[in-house]
């Protein structure tokens, strides 16, 4: 209403007139803002004519209004503390053995997840907390970890208040570095040997000029697979992997393996499956399914391995692409292209 009533009154008045008045009242910062908006609106306008004394009359009433009106103090918010518990050890001080830290966090001062939780815990309570962290949004795969006996992604994690503490340990049977870092070196080497990329040999000069044509129904076949982060959350919740993980590849590896393996647009899938054929990389698997049970990603690792026992053991083979990509013949005059230069 004052908004309003203001904004017509003073199409009349100077500027230098409307900021004092509207000094002289304690008001709400809105009204406050509105006035300072007019006179600043006004200060390019000359003014032509004296306010009548009925607008003055008019104003000074809404004035009085004003001073009436007292800004609604601040609620104060009661605090939500969550205990957390974190596993804790730094290998610059091998004297003290690894332990669990808690610290009590007011869930009002952070966001909903517990990677939100770490952060404000390494903000506010202890700068020497470590943990990975990237995207925050479950697409990186950095900030796996167990939370409350689960292997999961922290920053897709919710924190629901509980009088029970959160318990954050690193991933199971992985070495740590330090805190809540992994090593994930022998990981990534596992995932390297499965040579995750399309293969297509006699091709090689032709890598990057032409596009592989993929039919629709060969992409679904990768659905369910392309999506795999790497986060390492199967992995190290696989009971084989936490005794023979220098010999059986583990869920994670093992699914990209199928994926390259089921890809129309590969041609390499006999020299990928016959790597795979021995006691120890594709074997060891169990079919427990904690892997499928624990992926942050909705993934299933489990039913990846059985389909490549399948093919293994010849109950299953890959079918034929759908599209076949033609290679340029020079005998239509097309031209061959050379290696690129890198
Ligand atoms: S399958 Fe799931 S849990 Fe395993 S690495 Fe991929 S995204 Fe992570
Ligand atoms: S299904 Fe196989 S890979 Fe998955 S957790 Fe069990 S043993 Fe490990």
């Amino acid at each position: 209403m004052f908004n309003l009533n203001i904004v017509s009154y003073t199409n009349q008045l100077k500027s230098s007139t409307i900021l004092s008045l509207c000094r002289q009242v304690t008001c709400q910062s809105s009204y406050y803002r509105t006035c300072r908006f007019l006179s600043s609106e006004k200060k390019a306008e000359t003014p032509t004519s004296k306010p009548p004394n009925e607008t003055n009359n008019i104003i000074a009433s809404e004035l009085a209004l004003i001073k009436r009106c007292k800004t609604p103090p601040e609620e104060k918010e009661t605090p939500k503390l969550q205990t957390v518990r974190v596993y804790r050890w730094n290998p610059e001080k091998p004297n003290i053995k690894p332990y669990m830290q808690q610290f009590s966090v007011d869930l009002n001062k952070c966001g909903t997840m517990v990677l939100d939780v770490l952060t404000l815990i390494k903000a506010q309570h202890d700068p020497t907390l470590s943990y990975r962290r990237s995207c925050r949004e479950g697409i990186c795969g950095s900030c796996s970890m167990n939370i409350n006996g689960v292997n999961t992604l922290a920053c897709i994690t919710k924190v629901k208040e509980s009088p029970k503490p959160i318990v954050i340990y690193p991933l199971p049977h992985a070495y740590v570095i330090r805190d809540l870092v992994t090593d994930m070196e022998e990981f990534l080497k596992q995932y390297q040997s499965i040579e995750p990329f399309l293969k297509r040999p006699g091709e090689e000069n032709f890598v990057g000029i032409r596009q592989v044509l993929q039919s629709q129904r060969d992409r679904d076949k990768i659905n369910g697979l392309y999506e795999c982060i790497l986060c390492g959350c199967c992995t190290f919740a696989c009971p084989p992997y936490w005794w023979l993980g220098d010999k059986y590849l583990g869920p994670a590896t093992l699914l990209q393996a199928y994926r390259w393996i089921i890809d129309s647009r590969d041609m390499a899938h006999k020299e990928r499956l016959s790597k795979l054929r021995d006691f120890y990389s594709v074997y060891r698997c169990h079919t427990i399914f904690n892997c499928t049970k624990t992926c942050p990603k909705g993934l299933n690792p489990g039913k990846a391995i059985a389909e490549i026992k399948r093919l293994l053991a010849g109950l299953a083979k890959k079918e034929q692409p759908d599209m076949e990509t033609p290679l340029p013949n020079p005998c239509n005059g097309e031209e061959i292209y050379q290696c690129r230069e890198e």
